[in-house]
């Protein structure tokens, strides 16, 4: 019998989901022929407990944390949601790019919860957070929720300026470093964090396995779940085990390449340059500003982005419209509407993210595809 060959493909979607490392998948091998519970005192529990707290201390090595402070979730999700639960908060104020994750925990606390505006690059409004800080003195403790990077356009926030304000008012910040993690130096001994996301299919390991770290003045309070005393009384249930191994892995593999995210960032200028000289009406999202090596966000005007990456799709590239749709269905792109891009933005921005696999030869095929995808893509426009 002759095999099918498959056609080669080419994943650019790694800030939707990276693919599993070797390494990941090595130590979630080990982890899944273990029969011990962690929580066990008898050999097969400590064997388990011992993988677990191996994942703690390599998940702490990225981000330079105490390997304590570290708390697993089953994913970024859990990890936003538990933060912003907390019921010591007074108010809750986020930034209008956050993942929908962080968006959508906050306003379920209904009560003085606020939108903070971004400028048109995507950075959060200084002004707005310091006003939003004095009016809410009165409130108690208060929590400010920004993310690090962006999932759809890469753009980084000036974290160190933003955590300053926070500090000098007395609240307590919250950073979703689900983007930034393995790609920028993250040091939770240097800068006032309180909280700190990460998940870890973003960067290489499986998913549903996340953490919540805690840095300085962060400490949770109420676990989000009840039950067991596992993860110090902060996250009860069985801890996945396999699944945090791959974590682990994962994470000590993206702490080694933070210092050369520069390779990426070179295939994105080469990206860049050539599709703007393809597609002169090009917008490139986010340029000039401090944005993630990995991250291309790339506006089409007059096309419309689902229609796009269905074609690059069948033309063998993985990429995405705007942010990854959720349940199959593609929602319109609350972060670029927060930056007050335009409809024709909005509906045709393509997002291409890179990672540890993606090669020279990756972004070949995408300019080869490209060239294809525009060509029909241009006569359809014709007709239409
Ligand atoms: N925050 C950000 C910035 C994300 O990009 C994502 C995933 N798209 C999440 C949170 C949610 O992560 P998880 O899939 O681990 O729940």
């Amino acid at each position: 019998m002759i095999a099918a060959v498959e056609p080669k493909r080419t994943y650019l979607d790694y800030n939707a989901t990276a693919p599993l490392r070797a390494e990941a998948r090595e130590a979630m091998l080990v982890a899944l022929d273990l029969s011990g519970n962690p929580s066990s005192v008898h050999a097969e529990g400590r064997k388990a407990r011992a993988i677990v707290e191996a994942a703690r201390r390599q998940v702490a090595g990225l981000v330079n944390a105490a390997p304590k402070n570290v708390v697993f979730t089953s994913g970024a999700t859990e990890a936003n949601k538990t933060v912003i639960s907390q019921v010591r908060f007074g108010a809750v104020a986020a930034s209008g790019v956050e993942h929908p994750s962080v968006l959508e925990a906050a306003r379920k606390r209904g009560e003085a919860v606020s939108i903070l505006p971004v400028d048109n690059r995507g950075i959060v409004d200084l002004g707005a957070l310091e006003d939003w800080l004095v009016g809410t003195q009165h409130l108690g403790e208060r929590l400010v929720s920004v993310q690090w990077a962006n999932n759809e356009t890469g753009v980084i926030q000036p974290i160190d300026e933003i955590a300053q304000v926070v500090r000098a008012h007395e609240a307590r910040l919250h950073v979703d470093a689900v983007q930034a993690a393995g790609r920028v130096t993250i040091d939770l001994s240097a800068d006032p964090i309180a909280f700190l996301t990460l998940s870890s299919h973003k960067i290489g390991g499986p998913h549903g396995a996340g953490a919540i770290v805690q840095g300085c003045g962060g400490e949770l309070k109420d676990p989000l779940l009840v039950g067991g005393g596992q993860e110090s009384r902060l996250r009860a249930g069985t801890e996945n085990v396999a699944g945090i191994a791959g974590f682990g892995a994962a994470a000590e593999c993206a702490a080694g390449e933070v210092q050369s995210i520069g390779r990426l960032e070179a295939l994105r200028q080469r990206i860049e340059a050539e599709l703007t000289a393809m597609s002169p009406e090009a917008v490139v999202i986010g340029k000039g500003q401090s944005r993630l090596g990995n991250t291309l966000s790339v506006a089409l005007p007059r096309a419309r982005a689902e229609t796009l990456v269905i074609a690059f799709d069948l033309a063998g590239v993985a990429l995405s419209s705007g942010s990854a749709c959720s349940s199959g269905k593609v929602a319109r792109s609350h972060v670029l509407e927060a930056m007050g891009l335009g409809e024709q933005i909005v509906q045709s921005a393509l997002r291409i993210s890179m990672g540890w696999a993606t090669t020279n030869e990756d972004i070949d095929r995408l300019l080869e595809a490209w060239s294809k995808v525009m060509k029909t893509d241009r006569a359809a426009r014709q007709v239409a």
